[in-house]
């Protein structure tokens, strides 16, 4: 097994008293070669750690002592130090699949590994889970998990993941569930495959085998211009409503037998099938907004509560065991979106320009009904530039899969001077998907947290977002920044 390399070393901290530095190796931590982040998070918290590093191939012992609990200050190189475990399904509808290539390699990653489900909130399929991973998931409580379910119909399942065991492997969710650990489920609706009549079997197959399952989330998939999947076709507005049709009877179901929703569709539905959006209440919590579901409701509350003056719902994306975990970084899997050492305390943009929201297509469908509410914020005119995806093509219209170069393309014909909003979740490290940094863009831009309260505190221009002035020379063919 490599061992976990050092990355950083925070100042002040315990690790940094014993002189590990950045680039050392570490081997063990109290007699323990871990194997992971969560691993090592359980021997860190003690308060004596015997901690053995390699430095230059010279290994050293090294005894940390702190309150227990408290980080030991050390950023490691992989939130998994024996191999991330990959998936060997080879779903019609992967998204990885769909990609260009040419993208930075960690995009092309496929895992399965229940690890990275607990700690980023990925699913799984469990086509690779085993005994022993169910008994360390177990003893070690490692919940939530989330879990690919698509289909309960075994020859539907293998069908959709081409494996084989996919028509065994959903018996480790029944496993999970009886031993009381917290999953959420999700199914990929592909129309003409899981919809209709299979889409109502496997919600009925939740309710008669997996009643304890915490939600379920029904999304459609994403067909990019770049699949070689004949089979795979996005959704009609009828499909959508369809789709929408059996959620809704089943969440009756559902209320009437367990007392709660369970299943939950995609915002992606109401915005295709133009219907409205539930209220946040029949939401039930947002346990899938990370998934884009109830996105769009949890961002309107946040408008409203944060313009009346009340604080914000607060709702987003679980950071989850990663939020207090000390060690690895997320690079890889969940980079920060923006690095914040360089963000500025306010906002250098004039307050008084005129304001523009870069969001992509399903994001103006989403934020236009809410204009006239936003504009109460500011004084200054505030309009929409929404980005159509021509990086990946077909139905890829989801704020989050926009790509430099087309934010580029749309912010060139843009006037200069005014204020641009960009969405933090196009950005990973600064970068867009396409590897393009937020300063190569034409147009100054300020990068603000995707939801509501920071909308509006930007709108007001007390949000001390990050402020991306334009590098000279970048973004070929745009019109100079004046
Ligand atoms: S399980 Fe996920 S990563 Fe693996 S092929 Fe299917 S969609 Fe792709």
């Amino acid at each position: 097994m490599p061992p976990a390399r050092v990355v950083a070393v925070a100042p002040g901290s315990p690790a940094e008293s014993t002189g590990i530095q950045p680039g050392d190796e570490v081997l063990a931590l109290n007699g323990e070669a871990v194997r992971d982040v969560i691993r090592y998070q359980l021997q860190a918290d003690e308060p004596v750690v015997e901690l053995e590093v390699r430095r230059g191939g010279l290994e050293q012992l090294t005894v940390v002592e702190k309150p227990a609990g408290a980080p030991l200050g050390l950023e490691l190189d992989s939130p998994v130090f024996d191999r991330v475990q990959t998936c060997d399904n080879h779903c019609p509808f992967c998204f990885i699949h769909q990609l260009p290539k040419g993208m930075r390699r960690s995009l092309y990653l496929k895992d399965d590994d229940y690890r990275l489900s607990f700690l980023y909130g990925n699913f799984t399929t469990l086509t690779r889970f085993t005994e022993a991973d169910l008994e360390r998931v177990v003893t070690e409580k490692l919940g939530p998990l989330y879990v690919s379910i698509h289909a309960t119909d075994p020859d539907v399942r293998t069908r959709l993941l081409r494996n084989r065991r996919g028509a065994t492997s959903l018996r480790w969710l029944g496993a999970l569930l009886d031993a009381s650990v917290e999953v959420h489920g999700q199914i990929v609706v592909c129309p003409g495959i899981n919809d209709g009549a299979v889409l109502d079997n496997t919600l009925l197959g939740i309710l008669d085998r997996f009643p304890r399952l915490a939600t379920v989330g029904v999304v459609p998939l994403g067909v990019s211009a770049h699949t070689t999947e004949p089979d795979m076709h996005e959704h009609t507005a009828d499909a959508a409503g369809a789709v929408l049709d059996v959620v809704g009877r089943w969440q009756s179901r559902f209320s009437d037998a367990l007392g709660r929703r369970l299943a939950f569709a995609a915002d992606e539905y109401y915005v295709l099938a133009g219907r409205p959006f539930p209220d946040a209440g029949q939401y039930e919590g947002f346990p899938q907004h990370e998934n884009g579901i109830g996105m769009a409701r949890a961002f309107e509350a946040d408008v409203r509560a944060v313009l009346a003056g009340a604080p914000a719902a607060g709702i987003g994306p679980r950071a989850g065991f990663f939020a207090w975990v000390d060690g690895a970084p997320a690079d890889g899997y969940r980079a920060p979106r923006v690095d914040d050492a360089s963000r500025p305390a306010r906002s250098t943009s004039e307050p008084t320009a005129r304001v523009a929201i870069v969001t992509g297509q399903y994001g103006e469908q989403v934020l236009a009904p809410l204009l006239p509410l936003l504009r109460t914020a500011t004084e200054s005119a505030v309009r929409l530039v929404p980005v159509r995806n021509a990086f990946f093509g077909g139905n890829i219209a989801v704020t989050g899969l926009l790509t430099g170069r087309d934010v580029c393309d749309a912010l060139a014909s843009q006037p200069p001077g005014d204020r641009y909003l960009v969405p933090d979740v196009v950005l990973s490290r600064d970068h867009f998907l396409d590897g393009m940094a937020v300063e190569d863009l034409p147009r100054p831009v300020e990068v603000v947290p995707t939801d509501g309260a920071s909308l509006v505190a930007a709108l007001r221009g007390d949000g001390g977002f990050a402020d991306r002035r334009r590098r000279a020379g970048a973004c070929d063919g745009a019109d100079e920044e004046t």
